[in-house]
């Protein structure tokens, strides 16, 4: 995927992303350093604000008007989770939905949707990129996707739902989860819960999708117990997985941002980032 896209960048020429992080919380830290690493590497300006934790909310939307308006910006990334004075909805709702490059803003959610081209959230983007290289049927597939939240579960669901899939979505007051995981082709767990999802609610041959990051003093694990991998088909692994497809899909929304701008340019009309 970043070969894909350093060859996009350099035929566009030039793809400019910003990224805002506010505060001090030391996990947005690390991801934001591997997002300019990865960013950087493929031959994306990346340009890195960081702003106290104490920034006004009138201060950050101020400086996501000035985002939008610049034409160097392709993209913009508000770090997420913002410090509680500041209302993330907003902050999301203030990024031009052209360079919304995590897909977060409701009208990118509204495309996805009504299932019309948009920029999609990096992790479900990813995820569908990954059943797609290891050529994983979703057509007529049972897919069940734990976890219902606005940047996985549910864009996952809709995307697998696009894709032909039957999607059943639990969460966290389902009703015997083990009975609808184990009746999966496709399972992703995304609930953030520590091996949630242990080897007896795992389909034999089923493929199972791993987005959970639970931190704990012995390392970072996933929400599927690794016993899973023994009946699973595929397993991805934790860490290593979805995590990496999710900073390579935002490199290649960047592009799309980018693209879709340049042809807004050429056209002069109204025109939908495609995937
Ligand atoms: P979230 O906003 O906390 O949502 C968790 C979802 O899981 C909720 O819908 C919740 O149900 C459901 N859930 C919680 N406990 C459950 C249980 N025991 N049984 C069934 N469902 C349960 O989390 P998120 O942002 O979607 O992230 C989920 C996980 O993926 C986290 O570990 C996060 O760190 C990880 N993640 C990884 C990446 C990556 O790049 N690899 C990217 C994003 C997130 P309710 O809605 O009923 O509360």
């Amino acid at each position: 995927m970043r070969e894909e896209v350093a060859a996009d960048v350099a035929e566009l020429g030039s793809v400019g992303l910003t990224t805002v992080l506010v505060g001090d919380d030391p996990a947005s830290h690390v991801y934001i350093n591997a997002k300019h690493k990865a960013a950087t590497a493929v031959g994306i300006r990346a340009n890195d604000i960081r702003l106290p934790e104490d920034t006004p909310e009138d201060e950050l939307l101020d400086l996501l008007a000035q985002l939008n308006a610049d034409e160097e910006v392709d993209g913009i990334l508000v770090q997420l989770p913002l410090p509680s004075h500041i209302d993330e909805a907003k902050a999301i709702e203030a990024i031009d939905p052209s360079k919304d490059v995590d897909g977060f803003h409701p009208m990118n959610a509204g495309r996805l949707y009504l299932g019309r081209p948009t920029l999609v959230p990096g992790t479900p983007l990813g995820i569908m990129r990954l059943l797609a290289e290891y050529e994983i049927e979703t057509k007529g597939a049972h897919a069940v996707v734990v976890g219902r939240s606005a940047i996985v579960g549910k864009p996952m669901a809709h995307l697998l739902l696009q894709a032909n899939a039957t999607v059943t979505v639990c969460h966290s007051r389902t009703v015997d989860l083990q009975k609808h995981t184990l009746d999966a082709d496709i399972l992703v767990a995304a609930a953030g819960q520590l091996h949630l999802i242990g080897a007896d609610m795992v389909k034999a041959g089923a493929t199972v999708i791993d987005v959970g990051m639970n931190r704990t003093d012995a390392g970072l694990f996933g929400d599927v117990d690794p016993s899973a991998a023994e009946l699973a088909g595929h397993l991805t692994p934790v860490p290593g997985g979805v995590g990496p497809m999710t900073v390579a899909m935002l490199l290649r929304n960047a592009v799309t941002a980018a693209r879709s701008r340049g042809l807004e340019a050429t056209t002069a009309k109204p025109s939908l980032p495609g995937r």
